[in-house]
Parts: structure tokens; sequence; C-alpha cells
């Protein structure tokens, strides 16, 4: 079967339409642990881990005798006013336990991570009518941020490039500078002054604006899709001792990090770090079924519940909020993660990765920046190392790079300029050197392919 010709029916997601858009399609058949076969029986090692998502690798026996243990006792029911099921009170019940070190006492469930960012922004305002102060209304959020695709959370991302056919989009919404190391308006290749930019960029911002007029920051513990951002060890820290000044509420977007991927339970837990609400997604069913969650602390939880008038009344929820089968499927996951102290593997692990991609960085004028933390890890690819100039995506290289690793048996991502890597968290040391030295040949061919870009 042709299957590029049958591209023409469906739209990619986050992919060109335009007529004559031919470029191939790796089309994937079968999964099994960190692996991954095309319809043409070709073997890869998952680096991809499907979109950051399958913690705890492909086809795992429990998972699936967990969903289809559901699927024959209940498939569906809704969770709307006074109906439930038992998983979904068990699921509730397991994360906030998870999370009780950041005093997480209340769950609300969607499909995945737009979803989560929704609710959280959309309860973040109502907690604030609730708390008596409606009009904290604004968002504040980082350049490069990634916080999906509906209106609330593609207003509030970092990256033109999602804005530009799309709006007008929600007003309110104000992006501040990455902690990025690598590129900042700063020139600052100093952690501790860059932190100083941001934290004064930050209450300018809020002075600007009033704080009266906030209700919440929300950012990645890592960045993710805007670049795989890592900010210095005390950003965060310094970040929430600003905001508990000015009584904003920090949102966590967790989608990515959340539930191990760069080293610990939370990405927020592992700067030391207690969010209000917790956005997730992802890795909370590591990819077997559609699921998001948002998590709120007590002070949101007892505002809202003790809240006056129509302000206690969740008038927000979707039809598969707490759907049986995802409910399961997490359940299912959530034992693997813990029993196999998954988050410590990404940290061990993705230390071994990123020590043994570090020397591409020497050995070619193409590798800019290479820069991880867990199992979520990237090589940032520029024309110039001096001027630390991006790649044009529109060359193509990035994608090049990634084309060369996956006809060498590795599935990495090109997205823009980078060559981004987020395996399952079950990835072993002797995957760990496929990946890198994987990479190393696919950058050798696409220098000797490219000789002026390189
Ligand atoms: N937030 C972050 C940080 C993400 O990386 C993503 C997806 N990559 C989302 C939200 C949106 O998640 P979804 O694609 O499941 O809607």
């Amino acid at each position: 079967m042709d299957y590029q010709k049958r591209q023409k029916r469906f739209w990619h997601p986050m992919s060109s339409a335009a007529a004559g858009h031919t470029a191939p399609t790796v089309v994937i058949a079968r999964g099994d642990g960190n692996y991954v076969w095309d319809v043409e029986g070709h073997r890869m090692l998952d680096g991809v881990g499907g979109l950051w998502n399958v913690n705890v690798g492909h086809n795992r026996p429990e998972v699936k005798a967990a969903i289809a243990r559901q699927m024959d006792e209940l498939s569906y029911y809704q969770t709307f006013d006074g109906v439930a099921h038992p998983r979904v009170y068990d699921l509730a019940d397991r994360l906030c336990e998870m999370f009780k070190q950041e005093d997480m006492q209340r769950v609300m469930f969607g499909s995945g991570g737009s979803d989560a960012v929704e609710t959280a922004l959309k309860m973040a305002r109502q907690y604030w009518v609730a708390a008596g102060q409606p009009s904290r209304t604004k968002f504040l959020s980082l350049r490069n941020g990634y916080h999906g695709v509906h209106v609330g959370g593609t207003s509030i991302g970092g990256n033109g490039v999602y804005h530009y056919n799309h709006g007008p989009l929600l007003p309110g919404c104000v992006q501040l500078d990455t902690p990025w190391l690598y590129r900042n308006p700063w020139g600052c290749e100093d952690p501790q002054q860059l932190v100083e930019h941001c934290i004064r960029q930050l209450e300018e911002v809020i002075g600007f604006h009033g704080a009266q007029t906030i209700a919440a920051f929300v950012a990645e513990p890592v960045q993710g899709a805007g670049g795989l951002i890592v900010p210095p060890a005390d950003y965060w820290q310094r970040v929430r001792a600003v905001l508990d000044r000015h009584g904003i509420l920090l949102i966590a977007d967790e989608v990515v990090t959340g539930f191990g991927r760069t080293g610990s339970m939370l990405g927020s837990r592992g700067w030391g770090v207690v969010a209000d609400i917790l956005c997730l997604a992802k890795g909370i069913s590591a990819g077997y079924v559609p699921l998001g969650a948002t998590m709120y602390n007590s002070r949101i939880a007892q505002a809202i519940e003790q809240g006056e008038g129509f302000s206690s009344v969740i008038m927000h929820g979707y039809t598969y909020s707490g759907h049986p089968l995802a409910c399961a499927a997490s359940l299912a996951v959530l034992d693997i993660v813990e029993a196999e102290d998954l988050p410590a593997n990404a940290a061990r692990v993705g230390r071994d990765l990123l020590e043994q991609l570090l020397p591409l960085k020497a050995g070619f004028e193409t590798v800019g920046d290479v820069r991880g933390k867990g199992l979520m890890l990237a090589l940032d690819l520029v024309t110039d190392k001096e001027s630390r100039t991006p790649l044009d995506p529109g060359k193509g290289f990035a994608a090049r790079v990634a084309d060369a690793a996956r006809r060498r048996g590795v599935l990495v991502r090109a997205i823009a300029n980078k060559v981004v890597m987020s395996p399952p968290l079950t990835l072993t040391p002797s995957e760990a050197d496929l990946i890198a030295h994987t990479l190393r040949e696919a950058l050798q061919e696409c220098c000797r392919d490219s000789p002026s870009i390189a």
C-alpha cells in the first residue's frame, strides 16, 4: 500500500498543508518496549517516546491488561454532577497521594495537555472571582513557552508561529524573556546574573500592569517544544518568591516534565518549588489512552469550595473528563513509574546521554549547543558558533539529521533548528549509547553532504 499517497486525505498536525508538499512520512505500524517498527518492517529505537509521552515503553502487558479489564467492566461513563465510576476516584486519590508534598488537594480531568492548560487558566480566574479579586485576569508566561493549542494555551504560548493564523487571541497575556543561557536579550552567560535580569524584568512587568490585574504566572519547569531550555537552578525559587510577594498564582505546566522526565517526579519538585496548580498529561497515561489532569492546592480548593454565590460552581468539564479507560491505563502506568523508579532512571541515563552528546559541540561546526535535563535533550544547530545564529529551519538541515538517524535505526525529532530527544524513561544505558553514536554518524553524513551549512 502506498502510504505516501494516503497523506492526501489527512492534514497532519503541525505540518504544511500546501499543495505539492511531499515530504516522506514515517508510518509506524508496531511498538514494543523502547522500539517501534515502520510499515516496511524497519526496527527503530524510539528516541522521541512517541511525542514526549511513551514514558514506560510500548506494549506493556500490565497496562494492556488494566485497559482490557476496565473495558470488560465499564468502557465509559460520564463524571458530571452526581455521577461517577470507581476508577476516576481511584486515580484522583492516587494523584493527590503522589503530590501530597505539593499540597495537591483536588483534580479535574481532560483528554490531554491542551485541556489541562485551558482548565488551569479558567480555574485560576475562577479562584480570583471566589477570592473576591475578580480584576486579576491576566497571565504572565515565557517566550518560547509551549502550552498546547487551545485558545488560552495558544495565547500564553511564547512562539509566534502558533499565533499567526489564529488571531485575535486572548487579551491580557504578557510574555517575559526566558531564562536561557545560550540565547537571551542581555547577552548574559552567567547563570546568576541571568536570573537577576529575569527577576528584575518580572518585577517591572508586575509593576507596569499592577499585581491586582494578574491572575497567574505559567511556565514549564524545563521548556520542551520551544527549544529544550533548562533554566538556572535557582530561577524558579526566585520567581516563586516574587509571585508570593504579589499574591500571584504559580501554574506549572508539567505536561512534559511530569512523572519523571527531568529526573524527579515533577519538574517543579526538581527545582525545589511548589506550584499552586499543576498541568499534567503525556506521562500520566504514557500514550496508552489520552488523558490530562489539572491539580489544585488547598489555597485554590478552599477558596472555590467556599466561594460566595456562583463562584463555587464549576461550569467546566468535558464528556471525557475522567474516561474510565484512561484512568485504568494511568493507574497501571503510575504503578510502573513508581515500581521501576523511572524518575531516577531518567536522571541517571539522561546524565550519561548528555555526557556523550556534549563532545558533538567540539566535533561539529554546526552544533552550537547541547543541553538537557533527565531524558529531555537537544542539539541546537547554528550557522555560526560565535554569533550563535540559528540554522535556518527552512534549509531542512535538522530534518536531514533526523532522517539520517532514522535510516540508522534511531528516531529523533527535528524542531526548527533543534534535534530533540525524549525517549521512554525505561531507556537503558546501552540504548543511550546507541542514540549518541547514531547522532554522531548522522551529523557526519549530513555535514559531508552539505559542507556549506556545516
Ligand atoms: N503543555 C506542554 C508543555 C506541552 O509540551 C504540550 C504538548 N507537547 C501541551 C501542553 C499540549 O498537550 P497536548 O498536545 O496533549 O494537547
